[in-house]
């Protein structure tokens, strides 16, 4: 053991039970063996572990199976002494897992990591819509394009997009409709929106945006989207990506304010009950630069999040505990638009003009002089470049 990890004050037992076995939960009792933790460690999921970026793209695509998306990767449960149950949650208390069919669970520290369902609103039910969000969904998607001429997608956010790319490359002929603007450009800005249109242009794909969906019809066997301003739009298949709801009905009767996930700390503990802490999609971190919660939903983070809450359990985390920026990405036929740092906190953003680099790759947030954001285009060995750059400039906000 080294000086640095001589200070590091240990609490390596106890029991520690995680709540869902997505990205984060899996992820949490895996960190817990690394940082040594040497109590008992249960996950209760309602699923088995399994990756979801690859649902939108190449699973959908049928190039990975499902060994392949599995978040096991070769390292089994068994192999680091982790107990998976496969079971539902109704329930988390402090000290206290509650499941559906009334057994308790006692724990000395509780990781909850419920992540999100795919959001259906009242204006799909009864019709033949596809939503993405577990392998299952994937699976019924692809048989569908399968024996598909043609796809609608319903909201142009990042799923929708990717599900458009995955479809057109498979030969479908495709129509986007997005209420706002641009494609994405809600979650990267108009300039990043357009953009990423440009490629699904190139690719032969319809845009139909700034205008919403008002209702679907059912004619002859057909689903009818019928937009806004009174165009009709149909095809052999419909898929709809409008968003995640949280899964938070555990937390139901605690007093929680969850009206955007749940509180936490700084460092994933949940305000209001103790020993227990959020991860993954659910969890709003308190942000101590804009000094409020701040939820994510990107894989990364969950699994940052995760890993440190992990660490913080097991008591090798400390101060001096570096942690990452944000960053997420989205693949889109042969282009990986990437997001690195923390553009919410920028003052000025635009294409970055830098020898090497081709036009319109490098979207940069600014905070004065700051560098604390990049959106990249297609240049997924650049990224690297550009991290240290982004890590500094925040480092300078956040310290200020
Ligand atoms: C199609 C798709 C593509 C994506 N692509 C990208 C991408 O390219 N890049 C990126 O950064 N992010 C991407 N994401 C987002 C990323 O996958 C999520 O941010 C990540 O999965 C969140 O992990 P999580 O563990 O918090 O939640 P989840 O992955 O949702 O896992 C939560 C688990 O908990 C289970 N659960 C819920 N309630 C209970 C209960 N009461 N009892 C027991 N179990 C329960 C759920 O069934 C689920 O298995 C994508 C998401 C989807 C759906």
């Amino acid at each position: 053991m080294n000086a640095d990890q001589a200070q590091v004050p240990s609490n390596q037992t106890g029991s520690v039970v995680v709540v869902g076995a997505g990205v984060a939960g899996w992820r949490a009792a895996r960190d817990l063996r690394n940082a040594g933790f040497a109590g008992s460690v249960t996950v209760v999921g309602d699923e088995a572990p399994y990756d979801r970026p690859p649902l939108s793209k190449q699973y959908l695509a049928g190039e990975f199976d499902d060994a392949r998306i599995s978040l096991y990767r070769g390292e089994e449960p068994g192999s680091i002494d982790v107990t998976v149950r496969e079971a539902r949650v109704a329930s988390v208390r402090s000290g206290v897992v509650t499941l559906a069919d009334g057994e308790t669970i006692e724990a000395d520290a509780i990781i909850v990591a419920t992540g999100s369902t795919a959001r259906r609103p009242a204006m799909l039910e009864g019709h033949d819509v596809h939503t993405l969000r577990t392998r299952e969904d994937s699976q019924a998607l692809r048989a569908a394009i399968a024996d598909a001429g043609s796809l609608l997608v319903l909201g142009g956010g990042f799923i929708g997009a990717e599900v458009a790319a995955t479809a057109r490359t498979a030969g479908l002929e495709v129509t986007i409709v997005e209420l706002q603007p641009q494609l994405l450009g809600a979650a990267l800005g108009d300039a990043c929106g357009e953009r990423v249109e440009r490629v699904h242009r190139e690719h032969g794909v319809e845009l139909v945006t700034g205008v919403g969906v008002d209702r679907l019809e059912d004619r002859d066997g057909a689903t009818v989207a019928v937009l806004t301003d009174g165009r009709e739009l149909t095809a052999d298949v419909v898929v709809a990506g409008f968003g995640a709801s949280l899964n938070l009905t555990v937390f139901d009767g605690a007093g929680l304010d969850l009206s955007n996930g749940v509180v936490c700390d700084a460092s994933g503990r949940v305000a209001g009950l103790d020993g227990v802490f959020a991860v993954g999609d659910i969890a709003a971190w308190h942000d101590p630069v804009l000094d409020r919660p701040v939820r994510r939903e990107h894989w990364q983070v969950a699994g940052e999040q995760a890993s440190f809450v992990a660490r913080t359990i097991a008591g090798t985390v400390d101060e001096t505990t570096k942690r990452n920026p944000p960053y997420f990405w989205s693949d889109q036929y042969d282009v990986k638009v990437q997001v690195f740092g923390r553009p919410e906190l920028a003052d000025r953003a635009g294409w970055l003009e830098e020898d090497g680099v081709d036009p319109e790759s490098v979207w940069a947030y600014h905070r004065g002089d700051a560098l604390v954001g990049v959106v990249t285009f297609g240049i997924p060995r650049l990224l690297g470049a550009y991290r240290p750059r982004v890590t500094e400039g925040l480092a300078t906000v956040t310290a200020s």
